[in-house]
Formats: structure tokens, sequence, C-alpha cells
């Protein structure tokens, strides 16, 4: 499906459908920007300054889903540099202090039992909002770079049950490097089960390939986590690229993160999660934004987010709802509506349902 798009509408499909093509062809500098969305012309001088500090790259392919004629397209927004990311000076740079919990290169450990091994330091599209932000400048940076140490460090400690396997996004590498990064993870024999975050079935659909799918499969059990924050992203390649890994025998979940202007309504947010089920994605977390340098225009209050999660339960099917969460240095801390148990009453405990009824359910202590 081809949308309204300028300069790659003679783009043959060949060349369109290769996940390396989108990756060439990526959208970099604010020239090339203004030739596939409706310019913000008049800031162009100042946005300058916002892409020397944090760098813009979009997929033709996720370009070409942005709407031409709404100045507030909830794709637009989450891609397209706004000078309001140089206008915040609040915020940190490294909200979760992954600095500091890091044992070694690449790896953060916050729990026990599992690691974010940040394989690869790029990602296809850069989001405006990602809490990674401060890595963006070391985008360049080759994959693997001192992944052995990482590996060494993962062997060596049997506490480790399960690896996530995030960035950037790991599956901007090549699938020779993913092979050999699988490979050695899976020789680790305390590791049960290995984790892949990745945005690519959102941006980059057509890196899902059957050679991908291949791949991963011989890795179970193998899970696989991606990222989609509005109902738009859906479209017939994500659900294609969706369905291909669900048919490698990998579940997929979706975390998403709540941002203003973007998916911080509920009806925006039930047609998201109902979406994701039909195409057999099950809706995982829900990320209050974090305070990073550069994301305030994002951020929405957590009251926002508890309301929202809110609207969900019980109004969409039990499997389409996520937990909405609070990120935090000592982990990720579930924020949930105050409704369930409200107080005990002898015999019995009030429970506060869906509706706003109270249910009094005999409960003998
Ligand atoms: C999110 C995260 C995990 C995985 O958390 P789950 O709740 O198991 O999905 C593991 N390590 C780090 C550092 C994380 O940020
Ligand atoms: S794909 Fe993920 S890591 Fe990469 S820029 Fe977007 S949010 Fe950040």
């Amino acid at each position: 499906m081809r949308r309204r798009l300028t300069s790659f509408d003679k783009v043959p499909a060949l060349l369109w459908d290769d996940w390396r093509w989108q990756l060439r062809n990526r959208i970099t500098t604010l020239d090339e920007l203004w030739r596939v969305v409706p310019p913000d012309e008049s800031e162009t001088e100042r946005l300058r300054h916002v892409v020397a500090q944090f760098p813009l790259s979009i997929t033709p392919y996720y370009a070409s889903l942005i709407d031409f004629d709404d100045r507030q397209c909830p794709i637009r927004r989450q891609v397209v540099p706004s000078i309001e990311e140089i206008e915040d000076s609040g915020g940190v740079e490294d909200p979760l202090g992954e600095v500091e919990q890091s044992p070694v290169q690449n790896v953060i450990q916050i729990y026990p039992d599992r690691v974010a091994l940040t394989a690869v330091k790029q990602c296809p599209v850069f989001c405006r909002f990602c809490f990674r932000k401060r890595l963006f400048s070391t985008a360049r940076e080759g994959a693997g770079c001192g992944l052995e140490k990482s590996i060494e460090y993962i062997r060596g400690t049997p506490q480790i049950k399960d690896v996530l396997v995030t960035g950037g996004d790991p599956l901007i590498a090549s699938d020779s490097f993913l092979e050999r990064l699988l490979k050695s993870l899976r020789s680790i024999p305390h590791v049960e089960i290995i984790r892949i975050g990745t945005r690519a079935p959102v941006v980059l659909p057509q890196r899902i390939t059957p050679g991908l799918c291949a791949i991963l499969s011989r890795y179970h059990p193998l899970w696989v986590n991606t990222h989609f924050n509005h109902p738009k992203e859906i479209t017939p390649e994500a659900q294609e690229a969706c369905d291909k890994l669900s048919r490698a025998g990998i579940p997929l979940g979706n975390q998403s993160v709540l941002l203003k202007g973007v998916n911080d309504d509920p009806d925006t947010m039930r047609e998201l999660v109902r979406g994701l089920v039909r195409m057999r994605v099950r809706p995982y977390y829900l990320f209050q934004c974090h305070l990073v340098r550069g994301t305030r225009h994002f951020r929405t209050t957590i009251e926002q987010g508890l309301r929202i999660s809110g609207a969900l339960r019980g109004h969409v099917s039990g499997i389409a709802n996520p937990l909405f969460v609070v990120d935090t240095p000592d982990g990720k801390v579930p924020v949930l509506p105050r409704r369930g148990l409200k107080r005990r009453e002898g015999d019995f405990v009030v429970l506060e349902t869906f509706r706003g009824t109270e249910w009094r359910e005999y409960n003998p202590t």
C-alpha cells in the first residue's frame, strides 16, 4: 500500500520492500525531510540546532505514514524534530541511571535474574521521545562493540535466566550478526529465555524477512516485544511483519509509551490495543514517559496514565490490557487504579468493579 509521498512515489516496489534500501534512504536532513512532509519552514533555522543536538532519522516507509494535511499527525509528532526539544532545559540525560547500573559494557542489570543487553546502538528511526536520547549522538557506533565481554559476563553469572536484547534496535543489525549473537547466548546453559525488543515491525516492517524469521526460530524460547504507540502504525505491512513472526513461533508483546498529543486519550488507546490483539500482539506495558532532557513536550501526568489504563479495564478484552508502569532506577513499578480491594467489613471485603459498583465478597478471616 502506497501513500501520498512526493519524492518517493516513483520508487519501484522491489526497492521499497527491501529493508536495506529503506535504511540507505533514511531521511537525515531537514532539506530531505521537507520534501516528504509538510514543511515547518519558518522554524528551519532553529530546527537545525535541534538536529545538531539530537540527530534526525526516519525511514521512507515510516515517513510515508505521515498525514500531509495534519500538522498534529501522531506519526509526525513521534519523529519530526521540534524546537521544544532544545527549549527543555529540565530533565536529565540518563533518568534510569543506566550508566551506573552497568556491570560490564552493554549490560544493564537491575534485577537478579535478568539483564538488558544493549547489543546495537543504532535505530532505523530516532523517536523524538526516546529515553536513550543521549545515545543518539553516538548512534553511528558499530554493532557489537565490546559484546564478547558482555556475553562472558552473562556466561559467568548463573543467576541470569532471561536476556533482553535491546538497543538501539537490534534488528537493524545484519542476519549474520544476529545469528552469531543468538548462538552465543544460546550456548549459555543458564539462559532460559531470550527476548528481543525492537521497533522494526513499526518503523521498518520490511526487515521481518523469511530469512530473519528462520534464524530467530532456531533459538527458541525467544520472545519479541515491539513498540506500537498509535493505531495508525498498524498498517498492512506491519500486520504482515507481526504475522510472520507469530508463524515462526514467537510470542509477541507490545510496549507503548504514553505520549502527549499522540496517544494520551482513552479512545486512541482502546483502538490501539484492539488493533494489537487482532494481529496477535499482546499489550504488555504502557510506560510513563521519562523526564529525559528534550522530551518534556511529550510528558503527561501519572494520573492521566491511570485514567487511561482505568478506561481500558473492563472496556476491552482482558488480554488487551497493558500494565501501566513507571520505570525507575530500581525497576519497573506497576501503577494500578485504586479499584479492586476497597476495605474490609467484618467477614466481607468490599470490591469496586469497573462499573464503579461495589461488591461485598464473603471472605472470613
Ligand atoms: C525492563 C527491563 C527488564 C525486563 O523487565 P520485565 O519486567 O521482566 O519485562 C530487565 N532489565 C532491565 C534493565 C530493564 O529495564
Ligand atoms: S526505536 Fe526505541 S531506542 Fe530507538 S529511538 Fe525509538 S524509542 Fe529510542
